[in-house]
């Protein structure tokens, strides 16, 4: 469990509690996206009773705290993982491979949308969906 996170939490009047830990250590630890059932299945080796409505509970609080990430795949599904690298990703709807972006790619495009909507925007894990270079050469036309 790194400090920093537990420091960030107690900072923000927060408790970091067993189940706070837990399932922050497994998103960190993991570094693809899990569902809340892939961490409900990690975190109850560890936190026997554990039951799925604290798992969801657990990382509504984590993400609404900055320090889990939630995104869209596009299976209809929310899946998480740790915070602390902004970056955003290209999904194959084909096949389903995911490449990871690195936020610095879109900060113009950010910075260009700002200016010209006065929005400020927090959005730093976004999934863009498309077909692969393997999967294009196999679609029809
Ligand atoms: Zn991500
Ligand atoms: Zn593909």
């Amino acid at each position: 469990m790194s400090h920093h996170l537990t420091a960030q939490l107690q900072a923000q009047g927060h408790r970091m509690t067993p189940q706070r830990a837990v399932i922050l250590r497994i998103l960190e630890q993991a570094n693809v996206h899990l569902t809340p059932a892939d961490i409900f299945q990690q975190a109850s080796r560890s936190l026997p009773g554990l039951t799925e409505p604290t798992v969801y509970r657990t990382l509504n609080f984590l993400a609404s705290q900055g320090l889990a990430l939630v995104a869209h795949t596009g299976s209809g599904q929310f899946v998480y993982e740790a915070a602390g690298r902004n970056h955003h990703h290209l999904i194959c709807r084909a096949c389903g491979v995911s490449l990871e972006v690195d936020h610095a790619a879109l900060q113009p495009l950010y910075r260009q949308l700002e200016a010209q909507t006065g929005f400020q925007i927090d959005s730093i894990h976004i999934t863009f969906f498309g077909y692969c270079p393997a999967c294009q050469k196999l679609l029809p036309g």
